[in-house]
Formats: C-alpha cells, sequence, structure tokens
C-alpha cells in the first residue's frame, strides 16, 4: 500500500514536471496573433486534424532552415500548417484540399490574415491535380492528406522536389496505431484503422528503403518523416 501511495505520488510528480516543460515550451512558442490562435483553436475544438503543436514547432524549425521559396502542401484542411508557414517565411505556397467545406473554410481564414497573394488553395485531389496548375520547383512538399495514399503523392510529386529540397510526412504514427500494428501489440483498433495502420507502416518502410533519399523518422508530434534527395556522387 505504502509503495503503491509512493509511486502514484512520483508518477503524478513526473507527469507534473513534463506538463510543466511542455508548458514552459509552449508558452515560449506562443504566436502573438489573435486571428491564428483563432484558426487553431477551431480546427481543436471541430476536430479538423490540423498539425499537433509540438509537430508544428518542428515543420517552422525546418521552414526557418530551409528558406523555401515555394512550398506544395497536399492536404489543406482549414489552412492553418498553410498560414503558419506563410508567416514564418517569404515563400509562396500551393496547397491542395479535396473536401469543399474544408476549401471553403482555408480560403476564408487565409483571407483573414491576408495572405491571398502568398497562399493559392487548389481545390482537388492531391492524386490528380493537374501539374499544370503548379510551380516547377518547390524547396518544400509537405504531405498531410489521406494518410493511404502517401506513397502516391511521394511518387507523383518528388519530380517537382529542388536539388536542396525536404518532403516532410505528417502523421507517420498515426496515433500510435502504426507501431501497435507493427509490433502486433493489442490496441483498441478497428479492422479499417489496423489496415490503415499496414498501409503507414508499409509507406514508412518503403521510405526507409529508397536508395534516392535520406529519411528520417521523428516522434515528435503524431509522427513526422524528413526526406531529402541523396546526392548524386554519395
Ligand atoms: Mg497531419
Amino acid at each position: 500500500m505504502c509503495i503503491n501511495k509512493t509511486m502514484i505520488l512520483c508518477y503524478n510528480i513526473y507527469n507534473m514536471v513534463i506538463n510543466m516543460d511542455n508548458l514552459y515550451i509552449k508558452e515560449l512558442n506562443k504566436f502573438d496573433c489573435n486571428i491564428t490562435n483563432k484558426i487553431h483553436d477551431f480546427g481543436r475544438d471541430n476536430n479538423v486534424p490540423i498539425i499537433m503543436d509540438d509537430g508544428l514547432s518542428l515543420l517552422l524549425s525546418i521552414v526557418s532552415i530551409v528558406r523555401p521559396k515555394r512550398i506544395l502542401e497536399i492536404g489543406t484542411a482549414i489552412g492553418f500548417s498553410s498560414i503558419m508557414m506563410a508567416l514564418n517565411s517569404n515563400a509562396t505556397i500551393d496547397t491542395i484540399e479535396k473536401k469543399n467545406d474544408m476549401y471553403t473554410k482555408a480560403i476564408d481564414n487565409i483571407n483573414k490574415v491576408g495572405l491571398t497573394d502568398r497562399i493559392r488553395v487548389h481545390l482537388g485531389d492531391g492524386e490528380n491535380v493537374s501539374l499544370d496548375e503548379l510551380e516547377k520547383e518547390y524547396d518544400i512538399i509537405f504531405i498531410d492528406a489521406a494518410k493511404a495514399q502517401y506513397r502516391k503523392y511521394f511518387e507523383r510529386y518528388e519530380s517537382l522536389l529542388s536539388k536542396n529540397g525536404v518532403i516532410i510526412s505528417d502523421n507517420i504514427l498515426f496515433h500510435g496505431y502504426v507501431e501497435k500494428y507493427k509490433f502486433n501489440i493489442e490496441s483498441d483498433a478497428s479492422k479499417d484503422l489496423k489496415a490503415l495502420a499496414r498501409k503507414i507502416n508499409n509507406y514508412n518502410e518503403w521510405l526507409k528503403s529508397n536508395p534516392n533519399y535520406n529519411t528520417i523518422f521523428l516522434n515528435i508530434g503524431d509522427g513526422i518523416a524528413i526526406s531529402t534527395k541523396r546526392s548524386l556522387n554519395e
């Protein structure tokens, strides 16, 4: 009994420290912008799959290092990540969204932030949007749409990646279900969810063995993979 109480106390303190730490970092990274904070909160309150906060911090770190001229995003949702990338760079952004309601909301949000001259939203499926609508080259390609189609997106758009460009894939852990699938750990996943986890795992393993790219897989946000072209003389 005594040991259990001590263990519970330790566990609570551990959680408090972890949370304090997170809150501290969150506070430092907080954006002092009412409009973007409202867009963020709308997403969270309405189950829109916007990028997780620490995933966003990583994404914006990459943006600030790469200093992209052009960014391509597959999966706009309500435009939150596009807006944040635009506010943290001088890039112009093409972003693709297939759902009408999301597309309309994204356009509205981009208007509110005054970024219509730098963010173009394309209504359509990332698998078949006409390449004529897009630029010839992008420094960052951010894949964040239908999780089962990531390899198709990667193969479709990699020819548009600049020499030193970066392809970023979001949600490669998919709330822990991919790891559970891989290691055969019991979970509450439905048959469909298990099938999706299998597809995401296939994508991750394909990325890992892709001879043309170096990929780093990170346990940040919902899991993020960062792929860069191997240099020709490597
Ligand atoms: Mg995502």
